[in-house]
């Protein structure tokens, strides 16, 4: 590909409404472009990483057994009810009504639409097991999409559905999903780790995620000091002991909406200050005066000994606000039941006893006393970690019985479900068993978030001057960037042939034939990313020369003309 027939799309200056690294280099290195919010246009390069990443799933998906096929991206209401989730999903469903005013969903994942098909097409166990993936664009209306396509409002999952007769069978099929997973991830590069899971809603009893370890991920994951012990932090507090926390110094109970102030404001104002004991708040409120439904929930969490203190999280608790219960809120936000306060009021009140005190630093307390200066509660706030708030914290004791609790952060790239017959027994999804009965089928599901993926294999191969693809990923093996390539005649000639010669030998390469200083060329490629660059210089050439560079190592070396294809092959 020539850059001055590509649209390379690289952009000098971040933007400022960026605010974790991937999506900020994906801007700035021309992968995506945002339509609007959680709605991304995927530019070529960055359409090259999402197929490769397809296509490594692909592959290792065909390698364990599973089928492909595709269903509608368009579901029909009556599906949705009939298992239950047209009611239960919330507003994550987006809806939409046909000319015929006949209801419909965007799927934001296909379960209903599988057991739909495999109970009318399997009818034997014969037939069984049998495992189908598809490689699909999914919708969900996140309450609050960020990080550009890390939490979009569409994007690429695969989801594999396979159907037993037996938990035995399931269990097999589930073993060689994990197994598949852990290919795919191995493959890629990434630095991941499979976690038991919390089922929680979605049912069944054996759960998996994987997530890639990375500081800006959203979620938690709990780790034994002293075994292989590794759980989501909502299966690590399902299992937990319960833990004293010690009781609150100060009891705060407002904040000033009026004066409202974003945590990074209040950290100036007010500096750190830290508190014993303290592990999480939740403050709760209504977005504004106006808004009719919805409380807004704050989450607070952090590390007072190291003065590392973040708001961590902001949810929509969608019920009219007269009628916002405990549960509503517990279910929002993960906070235990039993710590809140009083619920249903318009103004924002700290609720968890236990972090009180937290608040002091939230709402920015000082020696003489409380100083209520307020959270932002207006939905603009971008500047919030998103993480559920648990009970669970580093250096508890593990609920594995060895050491205690490491937490890291993690972004959730993989969710492999045994759903046992939630769906199918709802559906009445069944086929003829051996006995000659009919017999309701056990199901597991597995999700891989494709698009995700690509943001957080940035998130582990970056640097100040941009992209470093792991070779697997990269939308270039190659760049040529001839130096003055107008002011000379033996440089466009080299590069030209070098260019042809290395799609010959199936190198796919860029070759940058813009007119531009050579620093602006050398920026975009490291930006891009590209893993191996020749540069054709006319003092190298008078040896016969070119300047071989590696993105990855950092390693230049001056190789041979005429070995330069050698030399990357
Ligand atoms: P999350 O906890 O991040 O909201 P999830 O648990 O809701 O994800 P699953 O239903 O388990 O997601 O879907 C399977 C995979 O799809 C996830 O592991 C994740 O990688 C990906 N995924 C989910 N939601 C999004 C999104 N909004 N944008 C991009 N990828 C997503
Ligand atoms: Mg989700
Ligand atoms: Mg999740
Ligand atoms: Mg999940």
């Amino acid at each position: 590909m020539r850059t001055s027939q590509y649209i390379l799309a690289t952009l000098k200056e971040t933007p400022s409404d960026a605010e974790i690294i991937s999506h900020q280099l994906m801007l700035r290195a021309g992968m995506i472009r945002k339509l609007a919010s959680g709605l991304y246009t995927w530019l070529p390069s960055g359409l090259k990483v999402l197929r490769k990443v397809e296509n490594i799933v692909r592959e290792e998906m065909n390698k364990a057994g599973a089928i492909e096929m595709l269903m509608p991206i368009i579901q029909p209401a009556d599906l949705w009810q009939e298992s239950g989730r047209w009611e239960q999903f919330g507003p994550e469903l987006l809806r939409i009504n046909d000319r015929h005013n006949r209801p419909f969903a965007l799927g934001p994942t296909h379960e209903e639409v599988i057991t739909e098909f495999v109970r009318k097409e399997i009818s034997s166990y014969k037939q069984l097991p049998i495992n189908l993936y598809q490689i699909q664009t999914k919708v969900r209306d996140e309450v609050r999409p960020r990080f550009g396509v890390m939490r979009a409002r569409e994007f690429t999952m695969k989801d594999a559905y396979s159907f037993h007769l037996s938990e035995e069978c399931l269990d097999e099929t589930y073993r060689k999903m994990h197994q598949a997973y852990c290919n795919v991830f191995e493959r890629l590069g990434l630095d991941y780790r499979p976690v038991i899971a919390d089922t929680g809603s979605i049912g069944g009893s054996v759960s998996h995620e994987f997530h890639v370890l990375a500081e800006s991920g959203e979620d938690a994951i709990a780790f034994s000091s002293e075994s292989d012990y590794a759980a989501n932090i909502e299966k690590a507090e399902a299992v937990a002991p319960s833990i004293e926390r010690p009781a609150p110094s100060k009891e705060l109970n407002r904040f000033d909406t009026p004066n409202a102030k974003t945590i990074e404001e209040l950290k100036e104002q007010h500096g750190v200050k830290p508190h014993r004991g303290v592990k999480t708040l939740i403050a709760y409120g209504a977005p504004n005066e106006n808004e009719e439904r919805g409380l807004v929930a704050l989450v607070v969490r952090g590390d007072h000994e190291l003065n590392e203190l973040k708001a961590e999280k902001l949810v929509l608790v969608d019920s009219p606000l007269e009628f916002a219960t405990e549960e509503d809120i517990v279910k929002a936000t993960g906070a235990k039941p039993g710590s809140l306060g009083p619920v249903g009021l318009t103004m924002p009140i700290i609720v968890d006893r236990s972090a009180a005190v937290m608040a002091d630093f939230v709402a920015g307390a000082n020696e003489d006393g409380v100083h209520y200066s307020g959270i932002n509660f207006d939905r603009d706030v971008t500047n919030y970690v998103v993480e559920d708030i648990r009970n669970v914290v580093e250096g508890d004791a593990s609920p594995c019985g060895k050491g205690v609790l490491n937490i890291k952060r993690g972004i959730e790239v993989g969710h492999i479900f045994q759903l046992g017959t939630k769906y199918s027994e709802a559906m009445k999804a069944g086929v003829l068993a051996e006995s000659g009965k009919n017999q309701i089928m056990t199901m597991g599901c597995y999700g891989i978030g494709v698009s995700r993926i690509v943001a957080a294999a940035i998130e582990q191969n970056h640097d100040k001057y941009g992209i470093k693809w792991p070779t697997a990923l990269a939308p270039f093996e190659l760049a040529i960037v001839p130096m003055n390539m107008h002011k000379s005649h033996r440089i466009p000639e080299i590069a030209e042939k070098l260019y042809a010669d290395l799609q010959a030998a199936g190198v796919d390469v860029l070759f940058d034939d813009r007119k531009e200083r050579p620093g602006v060329m050398f920026n975009d490629m490291e930006l891009v990313g590209v893993p191996h660059t020749l540069v054709i210089g006319e003092r190298n050439l008078d040896n016969n020369q070119v300047e071989y560079k590696n993105r990855i190592t950092g390693e230049k070396e001056v190789i041979d003309l005429d070995k330069a294809i050698e030399v990357l092959l």
